[in-house]
């Protein structure tokens, strides 16, 4: 069988071949704590749960829009509204299954060879995969520790040329658990006007997971941008409901046929009872993602000391999302020997930063969506590790 070469060029994410790997050896009796997949451990809301159930009992069993259900791109206008102030079309809202589907679509609407896409390392692993799959050129700018892990708006101004078709933002940053405030995001904003060929893509999947009580600073808030914006949000992390597969996005107006003709090519519509359930999460009390941002901000505390206290290992604060990104260098190992270690040694599974890009050798990510008697127990194995 003869297969498309592009396919070569596809990455993967690494933290589920790492959940199969774990899964395995607990099902030969070893004792696992898993800090590696990125999802809140805790049950969807419970008034969310029964909207799905009852758009069963009420016959929503079929086929609906492929941009969404009205009702549901609606829940999202008055969402987007009451959190940001912003006045967003339900006709720019799609609906998704998941957070996902809006970087395969964009990166493959708009990326193509001799085209180049500016994207974070260490960042989401599907941004690069995507980028290369179109056969775009990946133009990665460092997140560095002496930064915080933050990036740095004026490297990333620098990078542009007249072949940058998208720039890809991810904040609060998954791996690095870092989040770049309001006054950072104004100046790339500022600086973005001056290349208007430049679309931007906002991930902001994690805008409810922000500690210290700061605000998010949505892209939403420049409107001289919103011509050229997509906005990536969804339900999976803030109301813990990533087996959902529910994810929202804003598109600018010209481009919602293309990413309708998407969703009709590929998977048709989102199911009816999941963006029932959608609804119920946007129109319903946030007091559930406050109880969760409670439990996280405690553990991120836990973890952020844990880690430091251990021989060779630093660890910046993380600001934002449910992980902490640490250097483990000190210990002599890298990122992927220590996480192989921890896993097999310790029973602690946990990613290597290299799966989040390749500069990210001396670093492994930690997801802190575990209870806090299983981080101590970690950090305890780890120590132990360690010697
Ligand atoms: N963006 C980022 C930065 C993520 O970390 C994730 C999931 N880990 C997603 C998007 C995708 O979310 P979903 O599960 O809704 O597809």
């Amino acid at each position: 069988m003869k297969l498309a070469k592009n396919l070569e060029r596809l990455g993967t994410e690494s933290a589920f071949s790492i959940l199969a790997e774990a899964k395995k050896l607990e099902a030969q009796g070893k004792e696992m704590i898993h800090l590696g997949l990125g999802q809140p451990d805790f049950k969807s809301p419970k008034h969310v749960v029964e909207a799905a159930k009852k758009a069963i009992d009420d016959g929503h069993h079929g086929y609906v829009l492929a941009n969404g259900i009205l009702e549901c791109r609606e829940a999202v206008s008055r969402k987007i509204k009451a959190l940001y102030n912003k006045d967003v079309s339900p006709e720019r809202v799609m609906i998704m299954p998941g957070g996902k589907p809006t970087m395969y679509f964009a990166i493959s609407m708009i990326g193509e060879p001799g085209s180049e896409i500016i994207h974070p390392t260490p960042g989401f692993p599907i941004y690069e995969s995507m980028i290369n799959y179109t056969g775009a050129k990946a133009v990665p700018y460092d997140l560095t520790e002496d930064k915080d892990l933050k990036f740095n708006p004026e490297k990333i101004l620098s990078l542009i040329t007249d072949k940058t078709r998208l720039l890809v933002l991810i904040n609060p940053n998954n791996p690095t658990g870092s989040f770049v405030e309001k006054s950072s995001i104004d100046f790339l904003a500022e600086g973005l006007k001056k290349f208007p060929h430049v679309a931007i893509l906002s991930d902001e999947i994690y805008s409810r997971q922000i500690y210290d009580k700061k605000e998010m600073p949505t892209f939403f808030n420049y409107p001289d941008l919103q011509e050229r914006l997509i906005v990536l949000d969804g339900w999976s992390k803030a109301y813990s409901m990533t087996g959902w597969r529910m994810g929202w996005s804003v598109w600018p107006e010209k481009l919602i046929p293309h990413v309708t003709k998407l969703a009709i090519n590929s998977f048709s519509c989102v199911n009816a009872p999941s963006q029932y359930a959608g609804i119920a999460a946007l129109d319903g009390s946030d007091d559930p993602i406050h109880d969760m941002m409670k439990k996280f901000d405690e553990r991120r505390k836990l973890i952020h000391k844990g880690l430091n206290d251990l021989p060779g290992i630093t660890c910046s604060l993380p600001g934002g999302a449910f992980y902490a990104f640490p250097n483990i260098s000190g210990t002599g190992m890298n990122g992927s020997e220590f996480s192989k270690k921890c896993m097999h040694e310790a029973g602690v599974a946990i990613v290597p930063g290299t799966a989040f890009g390749k500069t990210s050798i001396d670093y492994v990510r930690f997801s802190f969506a575990a209870s806090k008697e299983n981080i101590q127990k970690a950090l305890e194995k780890i120590k132990k590790m360690l010697g």
